[in-house]
């Protein structure tokens, strides 16, 4: 019989209402959902023969029993169960724990298949695996599933192979001839056939090239499609800016822009003034001058009639960037407004006023602007610093007011290429990849835990020169109340050590916003002196006079966060050090500290990362963004997910894709995305 993939898994011989709901409970209904359940590895049951098998390697070999089983009880359901067997011209002790059972099935001159460590001094197999008999009988691979105990590994392998057997012929086939032959990549059936029941493990490669490929094309086309359909169908506003007043507003600031900052401004003006809606990453390493790129595109659009929105993931960044733009905006005749969730009832009711009817042009804060009764009367552009999770929730926001402003993330750390084309492959990329003149590098040194004393006297030489300096507390698991005790105790400790000469303050994320913000300002304007901090200083702080960072527990830290840390010093033209202390104890902490100190370079830094700790903890778990594959990995893929990104581009400019049956799926997966018809997932 043969079934239609879409058929329901208990069309399967075999598989009655209980099995049914078993496999539902694996999120299986379908045969097609059963064949993409892929195995994560297979159990390799190839003969070998133990004269080349090394001492503690697992072998699979056939034999011959030639003792009568013994067995040695050990006390409650517990045995030892011993045999000799003949494989080839091997005498060999093979021993069994705890399956005594086997016994009938081991008398003396059978032939049985058995599986397990090889001990090679004392040539004794501890079995883990037994077949009656001889090799013949049982596959050379065989296929382990992730089945989170809700059905044996015997019975979901029976399942795929009846079904694999029903649906031979059935498979609509995504990839067209021309791919497949190009990249040498088996068709539909062939390569389920390969991943499921391999032959050799040349056979699971091929196969999942197939299906990682297909997996990365889907992604894309769909990234692309999405970024097509915005700029042809999605109306966003042309923003006519005053030309002259943008040269004026940055012939004013305090300083020249980097060649990077013109570059970024331009890219940034050009999509400012056409109609497609901006919807744009902006990286940009720690220090690289991200925000002043983002006040010249907003004044841009404000001189246009509009107003702009920029939204920072802390009080404490959102409040200096406030201050920071005031300063350069307000003499410029623009009325910024700041709005966070400490602000007080009547002065939030004031400013939405104001905001509504077009009073203010420019509104900072924290994710306070999402809320839905901040009402923008003419919302241009909205920049998003340094968390792109808030972004994409209020875009979602504003359009669902019925608005469509240009929208610009600007990222916290460097991302790598191949994470950027995965999670951010539906929007245009800028960046900003020069630091500021005058900067010097940030000398950084490991030092072991035991250390601190002599770190305590280079701080006090950096204090003594009028510096300021930051202590980075030890972070203990996930327990923000642990790290507040350290922070206090930190706190406490320096506070004696530099009794009397220099004020130490204390920052951590318990404290009430008012405090925060008014340690914050002491430590901005020189009245504290050693700030001790949780990690909540990581984002975005801006004080140029600190020069001296000191992090406990260094290993704790992934290296872009790190490097973020980093990256409150080094700020302003003198040399600033950082220490990071730290006694780690894997190969993969030392390489990561060797790596700080050897560079300071955030894209470096980045790719390293992504390196040694693989994607999901590239981003953090909450605010991840990276969309979830089934096959592929985009880190270790890295060549397919390019090789799928640049023919997504060209097929979507081919008429094949648009007009061959071959292409259909690939093409109706497109129109399923919404990314034709306009209807965008974010
Ligand atoms: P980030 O990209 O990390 O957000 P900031 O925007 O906070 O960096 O800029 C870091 C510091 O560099 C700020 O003090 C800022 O005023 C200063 N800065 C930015 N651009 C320049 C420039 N072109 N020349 C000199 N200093 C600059
Ligand atoms: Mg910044």
């Amino acid at each position: 019989m043969t079934l239609s993939i879409h058929d329901s898994v208990t069309t399967i011989k075999g598989v009655g209402k209980a099995a049914g709901e078993q496999l539902e409970a694996l999120g299986v209904s379908t045969l097609q959902d059963l064949f993409m359940t892929f195995p994560y590895r297979h159990e390799d049951f190839r003969l070998k023969d133990l004269t080349e098998t090394p001492h503690n390697e697992r072998v699979t070999i056939e034999g011959r029993v030639e003792s009568e089983p013994s067995i040695l009880f050990l006390g409650k359901n517990r045995s030892r169960l011993q045999i000799r067997l003949l494989a080839g011209r091997h005498l060999v002790k093979a021993v069994f724990f705890n399956q005594h059972y086997l016994k009938e099935r081991l008398s003396l001159g059978t032939i049985v298949t058995v599986t397990g460590k090889w001990d090679r001094g004392r040539q004794v197999i501890n079995v883990s695996n037994f077949k009656d008999g001889p090799k013949t009988d049982q596959a050379d691979f065989e296929p382990v599933y992730s089945l989170k105990g809700v059905m044996h590994q015997k019975t979901f392998r029976r399942f795929m192979r009846s079904a694999l057997d029903a649906a031979v012929g059935q498979h609509a086939e995504s990839l067209p001839a021309d791919i497949r032959e190009m990249y040498r990549l088996p068709a539909i059936g062939n390569g389920l056939e390969m991943i499921h029941f391999p032959t050799s493990p040349a056979d699971v490669k091929h196969a999942r090239r197939r299906f990682v490929y297909e997996e990365l094309l889907m992604f894309q086309l769909k990234m692309l499609g999405m970024k097509k359909a915005r700029k042809e169908a999605e109306k966003g506003v042309a923003i006519d800016y005053d030309l002259a007043k943008v040269k004026t507003f940055i012939a004013a600031l305090p300083f020249e822009l980097t060649g990077a900052q013109k570059r970024v401004v331009n890219e940034l003006c050009g999509e400012l003034k056409s109609p497609t809606r901006m919807n744009r990453l902006l990286q940009g390493d720690v220090g690289s001058g991200k925000t002043v790129v983002a006040a010249i595109a907003l004044y841009a659009a404000i001189t246009a009639g509009f107003q702009g929105a920029l939204m920072a993931p802390t009080e404490i960044l959102a409040e200096q960037h406030a201050s920071t733009l005031a300063e350069w905006l307000e003499p410029h005749g623009i009325t910024v407004a700041f709005l966070a969730g400490s602000t007080k009832a009547k002065a939030r009711r004031d400013l939405l006023e104001k905001l509504e009817s077009g009073e203010v042009d420019l509104l900072i804060g924290t994710h306070a602007l999402i809320q839905p009764d901040v009402i923008f009367k003419n919302p241009g552009l909205v920049i998003t610093d340094e968390q792109h999770r808030f972004g994409v929730e209020q875009r979602r926001v504003l359009r669902d007011k019925g608005l469509n402003p240009d929208v610009l993330f600007m990222t916290a750390t460097p991302i790598p290429r191949t994470l950027a084309i995965t999670a951010f492959g539906e929007m245009d990329v800028s960046i900003l990849d020069e630091l500021p003149a005058g900067r010097k590098l940030i000398e950084t040194h490991w030092l072991k835990e035991d250390s601190l004393l002599p770190v305590l006297r280079k701080m006090e030489n950096e204090l003594s020169a009028g510096r300021q300096a930051y202590v980075i507390c030890p972070l203990i698991e996930e327990s923000d109340k642990l790290d507040v005790q350290n922070a206090v105790d930190v706190h406490s400790q320096l506070s004696t050590h530099f009794s009397g000469k220099y004020t130490v303050g204390l920052m951590h994320g318990r404290l009430h916003s008012d405090d925060k913000d008014a340690i914050m300002r002491d430590f901005s304007e020189g009245k504290i002196d050693v700030l001790v901090s949780t990690t909540v200083v990581e984002v975005g702080v801006n004080v140029p006079n600190a020069t001296f960072m000191l992090i406990y527990d260094a290993t704790r830290f992934g290296l872009a966060q790190l490097h973020q840390l980093r990256g409150r010093v080094g700020r302003g033209a003198e040399q600033s050090y950082c220490v990071l202390l730290a006694d780690p104890k894997t190969e993969e902490g030392k390489e990561r500290m060797q790596t700080m100190t050897e560079t300071n370079d955030g894209f470096v830094l980045a790719e390293k990362d992504l390196e040694l700790r693989g994607a999901g903890d590239f981003f953090g778990k909450k605010q991840s963004g990276m969309p979830e594959f089934k096959v592929a990995d985009p880190v270790h893929d890295y060549r397919a997910l390019e090789t799928a990104r640049k023919d997504a581009e060209q097929l979507l400019e081919s008429r094949h894709f648009w007009e061959d049956q071959e292409y259909a799926i690939l093409r109706s997966h497109l129109e399923e995305s919404g990314a034709l018809s306009g209807d965008r997932i974010d």
